[in-house]
């Protein structure tokens, strides 16, 4: 099995995918990766997915991620007796410690530390903007609020407060709990929501200790003031849209979006583009034509994945979303435009040998017009430095550790293989030639890229290149 797009989809599970049956179907609409969101999740549920997505790995034969995203300080509102209310601006309502179900008079806001510090004429900004509210009272127990503008209040939707300060530390005990929880079932990825300083992924790596790959997700201005030393501590970075419109202007989303972005792939740190994609679609079994180049304009950047929320998590229509994105990616990759625009946001190497190699595979790929580059990665470098170049033709990720093949799921146009080491120089070619046939990437007598660091298994050793024929029979190399 193997997909003709370069990019990645990343795709929120939630009620509307938790079946095997349904994830099977996100998998087959083109899903690469699985993202589980510990605001929304217990620990059992964690689990029952990632077991689920585990099966299913074994019945399709490929390598898939998952991601566990903790929730990290934001703040939800609590529960309505009917899930939701309708609002209208000039509408009172009081947020209180209360953890009864609320209704049109009150609701709970589980978080003390917020009605201790809001004041008089605070701003309320509730499910991502849709909702905004300005202080009346407060009494430090309680808060009574006007709705200046809105329609809709309903369970668990974030609450942020560009007015108030609170105090924050990178991770709250949830994220603790839940990020043992998500190491124990073998999460790929992790990602830590709010991130403000480098120090918090310090903080966080210390208990992850290379087990899981660490994503930053940048929603805090803080955060995009300190990018550059965010993005060199950070696995992989998340343009996390929906809270950084909320955090910041958000005119100012575009323009940082393709900050990051660039800042990323000149790193070769995964980058992905997330929240509101096509948002119209939870509803709806066609997008708006905004959201279509919205998906289209991080394809063209070259991001390494675009990701549905709510889309595939609670959405009426989460395959037609996920084959929508599918379908776009396609059509952006096949576009006249897209290799000019990809190459000209390429950074030229860094002065290390995989580097080195990896340019040098690229040019060599596309100027004998080979069928692919395979490439041996056992920490996952050598593919992720292999992905940065952006060529032109197919990359196979070799890789004997299957953690690493789960991991670069992720990572733009590799098509990762979970295969034991080479034994030597002869297998290395055997095995690279057999694969790239097997998986469908090149016919007997076409001739592929291998890339390796020998001897295989050395950590940062990319060093060396070999161009190879398929035999007449698609089980070796020559
Ligand atoms: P969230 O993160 O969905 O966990 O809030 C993504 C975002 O803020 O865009
Ligand atoms: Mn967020």
């Amino acid at each position: 099995m193997q997909r003709t797009r370069r990019v990645k989809i990343l795709a929120t599970l939630g009620p509307s995918s938790s079946t095997k049956e349904q994830i099977r179907n996100l998998f087959d609409a083109g899903a690469d990766i699985f993202r589980i969101n510990m605001s929304h999740s217990s620990h059992e549920t964690l689990a029952q997915l990632v077991s689920t997505i585990r099966e299913i790995e074994g019945d399709v034969e490929r390598p898939i991620g998952i991601l566990a995203d903790l929730q990290g300080p934001k703040h939800r509102l609590g529960k309505f007796k009917n899930d939701k209310i309708s609002v209208i601006s000039g509408d009172r309502i009081t947020f209180d410690s209360n953890p009864a179900p609320g209704d049109k008079s009150r609701v709970h806001l589980p978080h003390p530390e917020i009605l201790e510090a809001l004041s008089t004429g605070h701003r309320v900004i509730v499910d991502d903007g849709k909702v905004l509210l300005n202080t009346l009272e407060c009494d430090g127990k309680s808060a009574l609020l006007e709705v200046v503008s809105g329609k809709k209040l309903s369970n668990r939707k974030g609450v942020s407060l560009p007015d108030t300060d609170l105090p924050l530390s990178a991770m709250t005990d949830k994220d603790i709990a839940d990020l043992h929880a998500a190491l124990e079932v073998k999460a790929d990825w992790i990602a830590l929501s709010f991130v403000q300083r480098p120090a918090d992924l310090v903080a966080i790596r210390k208990i992850v200790r290379g087990r899981a790959g660490i994503m930053s997700k940048i929603e805090k201005p803080q955060a995009v003031a300190r990018l550059d030393e965010i993005i060199e501590l950070s696995d992989s970075v998340m343009v996390a849209r929906g809270d950084l419109g909320v955090e910041l202007p958000i005119e100012t989303v575009p323009g940082l979006q393709k900050r990051i972005v660039r800042a990323c792939r000149q790193t070769g740190k995964p980058v992905i583009v997330a929240t509101q994609m096509l948002e119209s679609m939870i509803n709806a079994a066609v997008p708006t034509r905004a959201e279509v180049s919205d998906v289209a304009t991080a394809v063209f950047e070259g991001v390494d994945a675009v990701m549905l929320s709510a889309e595939s998590a609670v959405g009426d229509y989460p395959v037609e979303a996920v084959s929508m994105m599918n379908s776009i990616a396609e059509q952006v990759e096949q576009d006249q435009t897209y290799s000019g625009i990809i190459t000209t946001q390429r950074s030229p190497p860094e002065p290390t040998g995989a580097d080195a190699i990896s340019a040098a595979s690229r040019q060599i790929v596309e100027t004998l017009d080979l069928s692919a580059i395979v490439c041996y990665t056992a920490s996952g470098t050598t593919g992720l430095r292999a992905a940065r170049e952006r060529p032109s033709k197919p990359i196979i990720a070799l890789s004997p550790v299957t953690a690493t093949a789960r991991r670069l799921a992720l990572v733009w146009g590799l098509h990762c293989v979970i295969t034991e080491d080479a034994r030597d120089l002869d297998d290395m070619v055997d095995r690279a030639c057999r694969i790239a046939h097997r998986e469908q990437f090149a016919n007997p007598g076409d001739r592929v890229i291998i890339i390796a660091g020998v001897p295989l298994r050395t950590p940062g050793s990319t060093n060396s290149l070999r161009i190879a024929y398929i035999s007449s029979d698609g089980q070796s190399g020559i």
